[in-house]
């Protein structure tokens, strides 16, 4: 097990991690299995998407119309917290992701990154564990 250890801004904080995860697949010297990726956390989410800006405002938009930041969400009675939304887009979206490795490589499409979403209200040291399994 790698740790990847990232500072997110939150509200809406894409961070793209494809490169981090690839060294740790180098590193591994594994040459065909699975890399499991997942972040620790249910105010984030681990996803893949083409990393631009445009992409990124589009699911910005889609992600606020889902479960907007500043509604009424019944978990804020819960604990007195304020980032229901956050839970609801990591709940969704999911907080993993398992990439085959083949000739000890990621198999990514070309315009697919690795990327982590911070959705919660406030700044986040985020832990994103990275295990590499053969097969
Ligand atoms: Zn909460």
């Amino acid at each position: 097990m790698v740790l990847i250890s990232v500072q997110t801004k939150g509200h809406y904080d894409f961070i793209d991690i494809t490169k981090k995860v690839e060294k740790i697949v180098i590193d591994s010297k594994i040459k065909e299995g699975i890399a499991l990726v997942f972040v620790k956390g249910s105010t984030a989410a681990m996803t893949t998407m083409e990393y631009e800006s445009g992409l990124i405002g589009d699911l910005k938009n889609v992600f606020e119309k889902l479960a907007p930041e500043k509604a009424d969400y019944q978990h804020h009675l819960r604990w007195g917290d304020h980032n229901g939304a956050a839970h609801i887009k990591s709940a969704i979206i999911g907080t993993d992701l398992a990439i085959p490795i083949e000739n000890g490589k990621l198999i990514l499409g070309q315009w697919q990154q690795i990327v982590l979403i911070d959705f919660d209200e406030r700044p986040r040291q985020r832990e994103i564990i990275v295990k590499v399994i053969k097969s």
